[in-house]
């Protein structure tokens, strides 16, 4: 059909923190999109990536969940059983990838000449034949009734501490708002959290301790007024793809781009100065960067003296890592160190971006806390073309975590802890909260496992099986909660654990806000209805939140936005009518003639008293280093067309068809001194469990290291990777074990 024949509805990319402006042109005769298109909006500027120009049809998938589900009483043991998932030796499933589909026996084969098979499962995915029998289907009443109940009957007995709930990043505003609401007012308890934990979270505990607040301190966009940037633990070409393209465009002005990390993305070829660190030795490389930095006496120290707390300190530290030192550590070398430090320290205007390769650490958090040092040493924080930007990975991490979807903070980062704040929570909600800080994700899962633990689990749109380390403590967890109910649009792995399943909506099919990283506040506008029975998320968090005795009687998200408003000084002005096609920045003192503040802290820093405070570092070493019989170096993340664990991406026909197959990424000399080449099958084992996939050899990995990315069910990167967590930010080890990769 023509274009003009087609409805047009503006709203936001789902996927990465990038949160590109879109519109979907919908034929309503056939009652589907037809396509989307990039809009304008400051940063996004019409650009899209493959992602959001063609993810979006998994929401017309016929595997979506349209009828609430109950367990069968008989059907017992929980959770997936199949080979697949088990990470036994004798598991072959990875085989195939993706249904085998580049020997064309695949999914999309599959799917494109059998409309009717579509229910059965594509490679990869839940096999939906093989799970529902295990449940049966049930009214809406019913359904609420249940979970009620059986969270309400859990709370009595065994206490607050015994319930927990986590949300999802890929939730509204208000979604993830009304949803720790529920947790805190409806429970008594602050064990609510969501997947930021397993994505910035030691970068939010280190920014909240040096400059006061877990945001970042400017825009990818304000690359174009910096003299230099570092892009550090981040392949923004995959992960973040529109924001990469404004790091491009802004090198070929002339700003200098200073790369670090282990793997050498594309970004590297657009580097300057490119630094192949060897993975978790981040912190000796940025101490490294500071001895240089202040010997050479390119601190700024009028600003230190006025605004940095603790710099003595730090200068006692990294004192310890002159660059030859560091060069051992961190492989990179010591005049490549010096030329940065001089590059960095020399120029007027700097901005640090860094991904997960900072934060998936252990030592996260202390990572984080070099790059803010390093910025706050220089002076480069509060001027445009300077300052802090951890990239956000999912579209709404930012906005959910706003909204107090974190254990240890209310709505607007306010300390549960804090007499004051609590109580005005307290006043406005009508309830008794609980002043300890709550479980975080990686805790809860700990926790069940332990007596007098978290028994009863709400999950909204997560998928800790697939997502969260070591998937095999993850499965006892699950299998061993008294109730768990999983509201979400798929019936996901994490689905399969489940006592009761609420049919959701997805994005497309509701309204709602989004923040993307750059604190930018979008509106998401209703594209279509939801299938079948399935209902919007926040509705359906009201029937559970009166049917525990909440007095809620919302009538549109636009009212919970005014309410979290009300509570969160951040947001001040914002309301979804002042919104506008492009949204707003905040903090913005006038939404309606303004787009908000670019840059913060250009007088003073969000801490109590107004000043950044350094807290120094030194290198640890990884929790589980190779040896001899696990030699290898494990690092996780995503592709460009994937999406976390591919419940969407991987029932997109175009994402799935461009990237259908789980990979093991080696570097040529490490495949070849196993006997293995490009496209041949190994096995890949860890001490917690073993995936079989196949081999790309890349020279993009270092010797010594492998890349596997965590979207394939088939080969669960989370079957090898380790629990261990960062003590200040709780974050996983993801980009950090030891495993062996085999022929097999
Ligand atoms: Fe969506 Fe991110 Fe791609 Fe933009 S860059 S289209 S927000 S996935």
């Amino acid at each position: 059909r023509p274009r003009e024949e087609l409805d047009a509805v503006d709203s936001v990319c789902p996927y990465c923190g990038v949160g590109c402006a879109l519109t979907y042109y919908v034929d309503r005769s056939r009652g589907a999109i037809a396509f989307a298109e990039g809009r304008d909006q400051p940063g996004s500027k019409s650009r899209l990536c493959v992602k959001g120009r063609y993810g979006w049809d998994y929401a017309a998938s016929p595997q979506r969940l349209t009828v609430p589900l109950i367990r069968k009483e008989s059907s017992y043991p929980k959770g997936p059983l199949s080979a697949d998932v088990r990470g036994d030796e004798d598991n072959d499933r990875g085989r195939a990838g993706a249904g085998g589909n580049r020997s064309g026996g695949g999914r999309s084969a599959k799917l494109s000449k059998n409309g009717k098979d579509r229910r059965r499962k594509p490679g990869g995915l839940v096999d939906y034949d093989e799970v529902l029998p295990h449940f049966r289907e049930a009214t809406w009443e019913e359904a609420l009734d249940l979970v009620a109940r059986r969270l309400r009957e859990i709370h009595a007995e065994q206490g607050a501490g015994a319930i927990a709930g986590f949300g999802s990043a890929k939730c509204s505003n208000e979604e993830a708002y009304l949803f720790q609401k529920l947790i805190r007012a409806g429970f008594g308890t602050n064990n609510v959290d969501h997947c930021t934990r397993l994505c910035h979270a030691s970068s939010v505990a280190a920014l909240f301790e040096g400059v006061g607040s877990g945001a970042v301190s400017t825009t990818y966009g304000d690359v174009a007024n910096a003299e230099v940037v570092i892009i550090t633990g981040s392949n923004p070409t995959a992960n973040h793809p529109v924001a990469s393209s404004f790091f491009k465009q802004a090198r070929r002005r002339g700003t200098k781009i200073i790369y670090v990390d282990p793997r050498a993305s594309t970004v590297a070829e657009h580097a300057d100065y490119y630094c192949q660190v060897k993975p978790g030795t981040d912190v000796a490389f940025y101490n490294a960067v500071m001895h240089e930095v202040i010997r050479l006496g390119l601190i700024d120290r009028e600003f230190i003296k006025a605004r940095v707390s603790n710099f003595e300190e730090l200068v006692r530290t990294v004192n310890d890592y002159p660059p030859e030192r560091a060069a051992q550590i961190t492989g990179v070398d010591a005049d490549l160190i010096r030329t940065v430090a001089r590059v960095w320290g020399e120029a007027k205007a700097g901005v640090i971006y860094w991904g997960m390769g900072i934060s998936q650490h252990t030592t996260g958090t202390d990572n984080a806390r070099c790059l803010i040092a390093l910025c706050s040493i220089t002076g480069n924080v509060g001027r445009p073309g300077t300052g802090l930007h951890p990239l956000r990975g999912q579209n709404n991490v930012q906005g959910a975590s706003d909204a107090g979807l974190i254990p240890m903070f209310l709505p607007d980062y306010q300390g549960v802890d804090r007499e004051a704040a609590r109580r005005r929570f307290e006043e406005a909600w009508g309830a008794e909260l609980d002043p300890n800080r709550g479980l975080t994700v990686t805790e809860i899962i700990g926790s069940v496992l332990k007596p007098g633990g978290v028994r009863g689990m709400y999950m909204l749109g997560e998928n800790p099986f697939l997502s969260d380390p070591n998937i095999n403590k993850v499965r006892k967890a699950l299998s061993q909660l008294d109730f768990l109910v999983v509201q979400d649009i798929f019936l996901t792995e994490t689905a399969e654990f489940a006592d009761v399943i609420l049919p959701a909506s997805s994005y497309l099919e509701k309204e709602g806000s989004y923040t993307n990283t750059d604190r930018r506040v979008q509106l998401g506008r209703k594209v279509m209805d939801p299938p079948g029975q399935a209902r919007v998320d926040w509705e359906i968090i009201q029937d559970i939140a009166q049917r525990i005795g909440l007095e809620w009687s919302y009538s549109s998200p636009s009212e919970v936005f005014d309410e979290m408003v009300a509570l969160m000084p951040s947001y001040a002005n914002l309301r979804h009518a002042n919104l506008g096609l492009t949204g707003k920045l905040y903090p913005n003192e006038d939404p309606e003639h303004s787009d908000g503040t670019v840059v913060l802290f250009d007088e003073r820093f969000n801490t109590d008293d107004g000043l950044a405070h350094l807290v120094p570092a030194h290198w640890l070493p990884a929790k589980e280093l190779p040896d001899a019989e696990y030699p290898l170096v494990l690092n996780t993340g995503r592709l460009l067309e994937h999406w976390h664990t591919g419940s969407m991406t991987r029932r997109s026909f175009a994402l799935d068809a461009i990237s259908p197959i789980a990979e093991v990424y080696m570097h040529p000399k490490d495949a070849a001194d196993r006997g293995l080449s490009h496209g041949q099958m190994a096995r890949v084992r860890s001490r917690r469990g073993a995936i079989t996939l196949q081999v790309r050899v890349s020279h993009r990995e270092q010797l010594g290291n492998c890349f596997i990315p965590f979207h394939f069910r088939e080969a669960a990167a989370n079957l090898l990777t380790i629990d261990e967590i960062d003590p200040y930010g709780k974050i996983p080890e993801f980009k950090f074990c030891a495993i062996q990769v085999e022929a097999l």
